[in-house]
Parts: C-alpha cells; structure tokens; sequence
C-alpha cells in the first residue's frame, strides 16, 4: 500500500501560507512606548460626551447605520480647516475603521492583479500587507541614508515600475521623517508620467506632530486630483481604540472608494465617538503641543548622551545606534518598559510618553547602555 500523500486540510492562498499576522508584542509592562499610542487617556468631559452620544446612537441601533456618514465627513472636513487651513467638501473626505481600512481601499479600488504599487523603505510595515490582501503587485524602493526621500531615485523607480500607487508616509514610521512639499510634488511629476495614471498617497497618520513650519500635503489637493492624504484619530486624538482613520482627495478619487467599500462598513456607534471626539479638538489640540514639546526635548537629550537620533515630526523617535539592539530592547523591558525593535539594524523607536513615563525609560537606558 503506498504511503497516503498529505493534503492541506485549509486551502490557504499561497500568498499567506506560513505568514504570521501582523502586530507589535502586546505585553503587560508598565511603560507602553511601543506602538505609538498617545499616552494621555480621553479626559472625563470627553469620555462624557462620548457616552452620551453612543447612548443616543445606541437608541436605533436596530437600523443600519448612515452608509455615507455624511454628518462625519462635514465634521472631518470643518476639523482639517483649522488645523491645516485647507477648505475641504465633505464630498472630499472618506473614513473606514482606522486608517488601515482607508489604504485598503485605496489599493482596492487603484490595485489589483496586473498592477503595482511601490513605497520606499524604511517605512510602515503594512504597506506590502495591503498589496499581498489586494493580489497587488508590491516593489518597494529606498529612502535616503538620512531618511529623506531622493526625487531622483523616485522619478526613476516610477518610470521604470508604472505603479497605479505610490504610497508615502509623511511622517514617516518608523523613521518620524516628513516629507517637503516639494518632494511631494516631485512624485506627483513622476506620477503624471504613468499612462494608465497613478494615484499618490501621503499617508499623514501623525500629520499633527509636525514641526511648526512643516507643512501637510493637503496644501496639495486643489492641483491633483490624484493625490490622496491620509489621517487618522489614533494618534493627535488619543482614540487608537475607536478605529477612525479617514483621508482628503479629489471627490471622484472619494467616489471610487465608495464602490469598494463594505456596506455599512463605519458603524453608528463609530461614528458617534468621532463626531464626540471632534467637538473637543481644541482641547486635545492642546495635549498634542506638549507632546511634540516632550517629543523635541528627548531627541536633545538622546542626542547629549552620545546616540544618533533622526529628526523626528511623529510622536516617536528612532534612535541607535546599537550594536546589539536587541539586548537594548531586552534590558528596557526588564526594566518595565515596553519600546519596538524596528527600523535599520542598530535603531530602536520609542513613542513619546507621559513626563513620568519618558522618565522611566531614560532611567532604564542609562542603565541598560551605560550611557
Ligand atoms: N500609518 C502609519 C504610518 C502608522 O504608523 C499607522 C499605525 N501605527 C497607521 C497608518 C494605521 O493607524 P490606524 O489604522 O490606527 O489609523
């Protein structure tokens, strides 16, 4: 009798065979400075309105959700004018469950079989997950030594790969690098040179950690109707949790977003936490200042202790070099703080904490580097 042959009992993609799912080590430490969360939890009047406003939506939650989210969108819209003096039409904005959804989208309406998209390493690790779920063709060029982007470099990986989507993070991760707008326009050049059109996505997950005098490529918009900006409430708006991620385009751009979508795929009561959450911009504004004030002041203090760090405009900071980073990583997690082995060999990023909790770690990386 021969031997049975072994069949798979799942028929898994082939694509996915062996590939762990994505995501940080979630660990019970005190000291969470790993995924780039903001530290300060939502504020009692927030959290108040907040429930208020679910407890209201909650009240026809026996009826699909406003598929359009309209009301949002205006929100969105009225937001992205104060914060980045950008006048935007809610038919211009678009948002999904974090804004992993929202580049979902975006590969699944300009990606495909038969297709390419490109981005240029060192930056966020996701990008080639939604190119492999997406059946996207994924090419992925280099940053600069410094981080930057090289036009030149850009230009030529555009015209040699023909991608339908060039994907950008400004600031970048891990690296905090933000883009200039001139960089910006540069590959929107290079994008115009593709026959069957390319669109640019500047994915601005910490667009509101930039330095004053940065700018966001939503400046960008009117002139390119190919351009698709990214955000995000995770970060500048403390609610990692609420999954709200959201992007600014041309309204034809947005249009085609809505043919891939899921229906109903933003419930009622996600949308009543943002629109809460909005209402106390000013506010949580405010918290995002001393963020970046705390952010500025650990990259002086990493810099006098002797260590290469780059400039950062996120709400974290790549930081080395090591000849051992791991046993960095390993001695700061001993010590009760959490940080993420990322980035080039030699570098380790960490995200900036609350006073007491960027003491901690620089306590526990005097110790563990002797520095
Ligand atoms: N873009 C970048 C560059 C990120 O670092 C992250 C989260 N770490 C995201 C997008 C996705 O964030 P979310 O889905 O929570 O909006």
């Amino acid at each position: 009798m021969s031997a049975p042959t072994s069949r798979p009992v799942l028929p898994l993609r082939p694509e996915i065979v062996g590939v762990a799912p994505y995501g940080a080590p979630q660990l019970d430490v005190p000291y969470l400075l790993n995924v780039n969360e903001n530290p300060y939890a939502p504020a009692p009047d927030v959290v108040e309105d907040i429930a208020r406003d679910v407890a209201s939506a909650a009240a026809t939650l026996n009826r699909y959700p406003d598929r359009d989210f309209l009301a949002l969108r205006e929100d969105l819209a009225a937001y992205l004018a104060t914060e980045s003096g950008v006048t935007l039409a809610p038919e211009q904005l678009w948002a999904a469950n974090g804004s992993n959804e929202v580049m979902l989208h975006l590969l699944q309406a300009f990606g495909g079989p038969g297709r390419t998209a490109v981005s240029f390493a060192p930056t966020y690790s996701m990008y080639p997950e939604y190119a492999r779920a997406t059946s996207t063709t994924w090419v992925e060029g280099r940053r600069a030594e410094d981080f930057s982007l090289d036009t030149a470099a850009v230009a030529a990986m555009v015209a040699a790969e023909q991608p339908s989507v060039v994907l950008l993070a400004s600031p970048n991760n891990p690296t905090g690098t933000a883009l200039p707008c001139e960089t910006v326009e540069a590959v929107l050049a290079a994008a115009a040179g593709v026959p069957g059109g390319c669109v640019v996505v500047v994915d601005e997950a910490y667009g509101e950690f930039r330095r004053t005098g940065t700018p966001s490529a939503l400046e960008l918009l009117p002139a390119h109707p190919n351009l698709a900006v990214s955000r995000t409430m995770s970060k500048a708006f403390g609610l990692a949790g609420a999954r709200l991620g959201y992007l600014a385009a041309a309204p034809a751009l947005v249009d085609a977003l809505r043919v891939v979508r899921l229906p109903y795929h933003l419930s009622a009561v996600t949308q009543a936490v943002a629109r809460a959450a909005l209402r106390h911009a000013p506010a949580l504004m405010a918290q995002v200042g001393s963020l970046r004030d705390e952010r500025d002041a650990l990259v002086v203090w990493l810099r006098e202790r002797g260590l290469t760090v780059a400039d950062s405009d996120a709400n974290f900071v790549l930081f080395g070099l090591f000849d051992d980073r791991h046993a960095v990583w390993q001695g700061l997690l001993d010590r009760g703080v959490l940080i993420r082995e990322v980035g080039p060999p030699g570098w380790l990023r960490v995200s900036v904490g609350t006073p007491e909790e960027t003491a901690a770690f620089k306590d526990a990386l005097v110790e563990v580097a002797a520095l």
